[in-house]
């Protein structure tokens, strides 16, 4: 079967045979990993493994700190305004569900200034950069750079200081992190749950450019407070230790990926345009299905589609789910289907949804 879950979401197959050939006794350690405390040499290393692998796979800056934290990206949304707000204006770019909840939660803790949105076109686009409205005096600017629910993705971050912004720019990049390279000079927080390419949910990761650390508002409590987190290697509190050794499986997979000649996120880069490519054409072509996103604006990620003739939904979800492609309802919010198609997919999962696709639109066209 192929899960397509928008999160938590399938994980490659031999991380998951490794982690269960490992689960009682870890390198001969005696303990699972589950059972190790997290100041002992061994869950140490295993920690400063994965964070060594994802700063070589993301090619952090090392002026970024990488924080391994909990309460997945929607607790970020109160815990990044507490931590660089200061109580004054933010700027927030509404592109779709997840930064509608980012905006609407930080309201409690600074001033919002909606700088633009894609409303007015049903999130089915980026709003164009000549409508941004950027504050003069912003503590950053916050933009969701994968839109999970409604399918649009940033391809390119915005160039902040071209559109005439001094600001930090923060992405909640929960459902496209480590699928492709992130532009540093654009960025100075990057967050996002780790349920989608990274791991099991329990993990947030936050990378966070050093110079916006020791800003938090004293309401901050002292284990979201991101100054505290980073003096003290993510271990102020017990972080999720089974989580954070998953998500280091990952990455070494992520760094063992080739693809042609590329190897590790550029092959895994290749892997996701190629699959992205293939469902896309397919349902543009099909004149049964249909993907209402702008071309250029479309997620490799989370691929909404609708059938034309919305009546045969439920039998389309039957037939799937029979034929093991699982998981493809749409957001309820958005309705139709959506089908996820993270790192570990593989090309093989999205041939076997679109030969599944073609057969259901013959039959039933
Ligand atoms: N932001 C984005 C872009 C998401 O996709 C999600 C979850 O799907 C969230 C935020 C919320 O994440 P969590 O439930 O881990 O808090």
């Amino acid at each position: 079967p192929f899960n397509f879950s928008a999160g938590p979401a399938t994980l490659p197959e031999d991380v998951l045979q490794q982690a269960a050939a490992e689960m009682l006794d870890w390198h001969g350690s005696g303990m699972g990993v589950m059972e190790m405390s997290h100041r002992g040499k061994e869950f140490i290393s295993i920690a400063q493994q994965a964070e060594a692998d994802l700063r070589e796979i993301l090619s952090i800056p090392a002026n970024y700190k990488v924080l391994f934290m909990q309460g997945g990206a929607i607790a970020e949304n109160a815990i990044l305004p507490m931590n660089l707000s200061r109580g004054a204006r933010a700027d927030y770019v509404i592109t779709g569900s997840w930064s509608q909840k980012s905006a609407k939660e930080a309201r409690t803790y600074c001033d919002v200034h909606v700088a633009a949105t894609n409303e007015a076109d049903l999130h089915t686009r980026m709003p164009a950069y000549g409508s941004w409205q950027l504050s003069k005096d912003a503590a950053y600017v916050h933009v969701c750079s994968n839109e999970t629910i409604h399918g649009v993705e940033m391809h390119e971050l915005p160039d902040l200081k071209a559109l005439g912004s001094d600001a930090p720019l923060v992405i909640d990049c929960s459902s496209h992190l480590a699928s492709r390279p992130l532009d540093w000079s654009r960025v100075a927080v990057a967050y996002g749950g780790a349920q989608k390419n990274i791991g099991p949910s329990g993990l947030t990761l936050v990378i966070v450019r050093e110079d916006l650390l020791g800003r938090a508002l004293p309401i901050t409590p002292s284990a979201f407070d991101y100054q505290t987190v980073a003096k003290n290697d993510s271990m102020y509190n017990t972080p999720p230790t089974y989580a954070w050794y998953i998500a280091g499986l990952v990455f070494q997979w992520v760094k063992r990926q080739t693809e042609g000649a590329l190897t590790g996120l550029a092959a895994v880069e290749a892997r996701n345009i190629a699959k992205a490519a293939l469902l896309y054409d397919y349902i543009d072509g099909s004149g049964f299905y249909e993907n209402r996103v702008a071309v250029d604006c479309r997620s490799r990620m989370n691929v909404p589609f609708f059938l034309k003739n919305e009546t045969l939904n439920d039998a389309f979800l039957a037939d799937a789910k029979e034929a093991g492609l699982l998981q493809l309802k749409g957001h309820k919010s958005v309705g139709g289907m959506r089908a996820s198609v993270y790192n570990a997919m593989p090309l093989a999962g999205v041939q076997a949804l679109v030969d599944f696709m073609k057969h259901f639109a013959r039959t039933h066209g």
